[in-house]
């Protein structure tokens, strides 16, 4: 593939251009990320959507039954021989009119895409099965990432299954939630917590990885980005290939709202699409530096050319403030997001918009989630309660076609929710009253009865 296939510098000025087996974190010459780009003309992708939905029936095939690898030829880095899968992005489209009542929307209006029924629970299986598939390419044998979590579980299951990597992850401490520390310590990643937040993590990793030459799979990676773009591959597929009108999707590190980005792009000139969907992304309150940047100081894509003084000016104020990311979402407590002008190019191409919402805010639109049923971990439902926000400001209209996606799993958290629906006010004050939270407007409380079969009958009967 590497006649067809390069790594080229996202800055248009410097557009620097590097072979598909090097493995790098940014462009050697400007620092900038990289893209994966294709030679599209000597490719002849498909131009019709019923190729893809072909594969539907051949699933015994590994690569056709993968959510991520039946759309291959939009993602052509890699020799079939060389692709690693384990089932990922077995994901689900779900009408759900009940949460749409709550976000305001027409029935029928609310679509969410179930990205927690990946393998390891989250949406990151589907970068981490093209980043897994990379390294293969170019002979890792180590590969590390910092994680808030789930990028971490991640990495230790497609390492655990396949033994083909040692996995070598950083986390911060105390910022992990328990369902993901206990993915990578079953799986058996070589787990290193450092006294430091997330943005101090990736910044460790960058340079360990630089320094011992282990295969970096955080979303600076752009192979991982190509993975993530199936995401919208089959939220487009669950429509029967219509494009909604919204996407909205949590913000951390940036990297899905960038993949989208690129995959709308690639769709578009392709011919595959004609309209591109407007993309929302949802930054929690307390770790805002996208809303900030983009709502509040203006801060564009600027076709290639953004105002870097304005990131500079804002991360120094972090810094004086010593201000840190600080939110129940715990996979989207970042302050510095690695791929921030990937993103902004995503929302120059999409006319997309930013918002922030707060953990009340997003606790109670996970509740609203899981009561109808599947549910999510507290990240996801930003993109639940920004639909709300951006609905209330008329700026989603009431007819729109919105897709929440939800990036991760139910079970990932449950500290947060049992917290939530909690009778006792200690537990919910340790877990969520620290981080703002009021109340738990939608709390389904356990009912306490004595060990009587009487007053057990009595309760059933009172509440049910
Ligand atoms: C990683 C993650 C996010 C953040 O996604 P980015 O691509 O980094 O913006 C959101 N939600 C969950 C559950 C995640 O694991
Ligand atoms: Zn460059």
């Amino acid at each position: 593939m590497s006649d067809v296939a390069f790594q080229r510098c996202i800055s248009p000025p410097c557009g620097e251009s590097y072979g598909i087996y090097e493995s790098l974190l940014s462009c050697k010459k400007c620092g900038h990320l990289l893209d994966v780009v294709y030679d599209w003309e000597r490719l002849q992708p498909p131009t019709d959507w019923s190729y893809f939905e072909q594969k539907w029936s051949r699933r015994n095939d590994p690569l056709c039954f993968s959510g991520v690898w039946r759309f291959r030829d939009l993602l052509p880095f890699a020799p079939p021989e060389k692709i690693v899968t384990i089932g990922e992005g077995q994901t689900l489209l779900q009408k759900a009119d009940e949460v749409a009542k709550y976000v305001n929307l027409n029935a029928g209006g609310l679509l969410l895409q179930y990205e927690g029924m990946n393998p390891s629970g989250s949406f990151k299986d589907n970068g981490m099965s093209a980043a897994f598939t990379h390294a293969q390419m170019i002979g890792a044998k180590r590969a590390a990432c910092a994680s808030t979590g789930n990028t971490s579980a991640s990495l230790a299951l497609y390492c655990a299954i396949t033994r083909q990597m040692r996995a070598v992850i950083f986390i911060g401490s105390g910022k992990i939630s328990y369902g993901k520390l206990s993915q990578a310590l079953e799986y058996g990643a070589l787990t290193v917590q450092i006294a430091g937040d997330f943005d101090d993590a990736m910044q460790r990793v960058q340079e360990v990885s630089r320094q011992l030459g282990i295969y970096l799979v955080n979303s600076v990676n752009p192979f991982r980005l190509e993975g993530q773009k199936t995401i919208m591959y089959r939220v487009l597929e669950a429509l029967r290939w219509e494009v909604p009108d919204w996407i909205v999707v949590p913000g951390g590190n940036l990297g899905n709202s960038s993949s989208f980005g690129k995959a709308f792009a690639e769709l578009k000139e392709l011919g595959l699409i004609e309209r591109i969907p407007r993309i929302a992304i949802i930054n929690a309150s307390g770790a805002n530096t996208l809303w900030e940047l983009f709502e509040q100081r203006g801060l564009r894509w600027n076709s290639g050319q953004p105002d870097k003084g304005i990131v500079d000016a804002y991360h120094a104020e972090l810094d004086a403030l010593q201000r840190r990311a600080s939110t129940i979402a715990s996979a989207i407590e970042i302050n510095r997001p690695v791929n921030l002008y990937k993103c902004l190019r995503a929302l120059e191409l999409t006319d997309g918009v930013v918002r922030e919402v707060s953990d009340q805010e997003m606790m109670d639109a996970k509740a609203q989630v899981g009561a109808g049923g599947y549910g999510c971990e507290p990240a996801s439902a930003a993109s639940v309660a920004g639909a709300k926000l951006l609905r209330n400001e008329g700026v989603i209209g009431a007819g729109d076609r919105v897709v929440c996606i939800l990036t991760g799993h139910q079970l990932k958290d449950p500290d947060a929710t049992v917290a939530y629906h909690t009778t006792d006010q200690d537990k919910f004050n340790q877990v969520l009253g620290s981080r703002g939270v009021k109340r738990a407007a939608f709390a389904n409380r356990a009912v306490t009865v004595s060990n009587d079969l009487e007053e057990i009958i009595k309760a059933i009967q009172l509440y049910s």
